[in-house]
């Protein structure tokens, strides 16, 4: 079983996760997006909570569906933390499923900001961070909009394999 995700539910997804948010009075100063697929969710939240300052850090841990790395791993140019001393910092990812990834972020964060809290569009029950901020529930593999497919080639030469997709 798969849960899909359509560019239009995300659309919704994206401004209701912000409402919650609005909802609870946080006011970020940055956002800081774990990319790639945290980048749609910290763009849509940043545009809904009028936030003009995101962050972005870049993290590798999934190889294909289920496979990890051992260990998620931040990439260059990692942020300079003193960017967001003293700053309220909203992390935003498309899914914590363990929570590695953001846990890593967030520890990255803690030391140095004001206050940092963590927005998902969806939360897996293992994950070890319970995100403040979660759109919805869900155990399955999802479907992303933005890695279902594979990627472009130039056309008339063959299609990409899509591993994300199998
Ligand atoms: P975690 O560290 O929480 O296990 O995973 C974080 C990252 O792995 C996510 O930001 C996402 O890129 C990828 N990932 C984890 N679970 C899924 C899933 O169910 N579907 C897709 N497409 N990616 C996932």
């Amino acid at each position: 079983m798969r849960e899909n995700l359509s560019y239009e539910q995300f659309g919704v997804a994206v401004r209701e996760l912000a409402q919650t948010i609005a909802d609870d009075g946080y006011k970020p100063d940055v956002v800081l997006s774990i990319a790639r697929g945290g980048v749609f969710v910290a763009g849509g939240l940043a545009y809904a909570l009028d936030c003009k300052n995101i962050h972005l850090v870049n993290v590798e841990f999934y190889t294909g569906v289920g496979t990890t790395l051992e260990m998620p791993v931040m990439l260059a140019p990692v942020p300079n933390a003193i960017d967001f001393t003293d700053k309220k910092v909203l992390i935003a990812d498309d899914v914590a499923d363990t929570g590695k990834t953001l846990k890593l972020v967030r520890d990255f964060c803690l030391d140095a900001v004001a206050e940092v809290r963590s927005a998902v569009i969806y939360e897996k029950t293992q994950s070890l961070v319970k995100c403040e901020y979660v759109w919805k529930r869900t155990d399955e593999w999802i479907n992303f909009p933005w890695s279902v497919l594979p990627p472009v080639t130039p056309s008339g030469e063959a299609p990409a394999f899509n591993k994300e997709a199998l």
